[in-house]
């Protein structure tokens, strides 16, 4: 049924500034469930992160360790060549270049081993810190996915809403003169949220442009359509 009375259309202009009303707040509200999301979001991120730099430190030793291994097998290598040649040799001088050679090679090997030892303990230590460190990014894991799939629930919840409102606006803007849809929807088009506004201390709520007295009469009186004259959205007077 299409509106044609003054009062009809004033009580779905109300009805539509009302649904407007409920849709801008829905939204502020989704605005704000989305900053959270994007700060639990965020906060995941870092915690990985912290986690793989760890990780990467101690593969870093790891191999640190595995490289030392292989250096005192080597010197080892050395060592036993070294000392098999001694057959071959035929003057002291020989003798004790080689001798000196070996020592020198002994001294590498166990300096390596000691290194060695301090890595292994090390990284027993550093096995302790990334397990408490796991352990710890675990249990924060859970507590932002658990808050993240709270938000996302009510991201939901205010979505469905959300519809909800838009096709209640759109039942209501259905009922509308042709003449006063086009006007609803441009003035739409310019301020979404918006578009219907209050008439509050002789001033327009939309602009705050002081509206004038015959005007504001008409708006009282319920007896004309107001648009204002600045800014042309549409003008009801509060209801008490
Ligand atoms: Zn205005």
């Amino acid at each position: 049924m299409v509106a044609n009375k003054i009062a009809d259309i004033l009580s779905v202009l109300y009805q539509v500034k009302e649904i407007n009303d409920k849709i801008s707040s829905h939204l502020a509200k989704k605005d704000a469930l989305l900053v959270n999301v994007n700060k639990y979001e965020e906060e995941l991120k870092k915690l990985e992160e912290e986690y793989a730099d760890k990780e990467e430190e101690k593969k870093k030793k790891h191999k640190k360790q595995k490289d030392l291994e292989a250096q005192v097998a080597k010197y080892e290598t050395d060592i036993l060549n070294l000392e098999g040649s001694r057959t071959s040799i035929k003057t002291n001088d020989e003798y004790f270049k080689l001798i000196e050679k070996i020592d020198h090679l002994k001294n590498q090997k166990d300096e390596t081993e000691l290194q060695i030892l301090t890595i292994m303990e090390e990284f027993e230590e550093y096995q302790r810190i990334f397990k408490e460190l796991e352990t710890k990014k675990n249990s924060s894991v859970k507590k932002i996915n658990e808050e993240l799939s709270k938000i996302k629930n009510e991201i939901e919840t205010c979505d469905s809403e959300l519809g909800g409102l838009y096709k209640d606006k759109e039942d209501n803007i259905a009922e509308l003169s042709d003449k006063v849809k086009q006007t609803y929807l441009k003035l739409e088009q310019r301020y979404p949220n918006d578009p219907i506004t209050f008439l509050h201390d002789n001033t327009c709520t939309g602009c705050n442009m002081s509206v004038p007295p015959q005007v504001q009469v008409n708006i009282k009186m319920a007896e004309k359509l107001e648009n204002c004259q600045n800014c042309g959205r549409y003008l009801l007077v509060k209801k008490e």
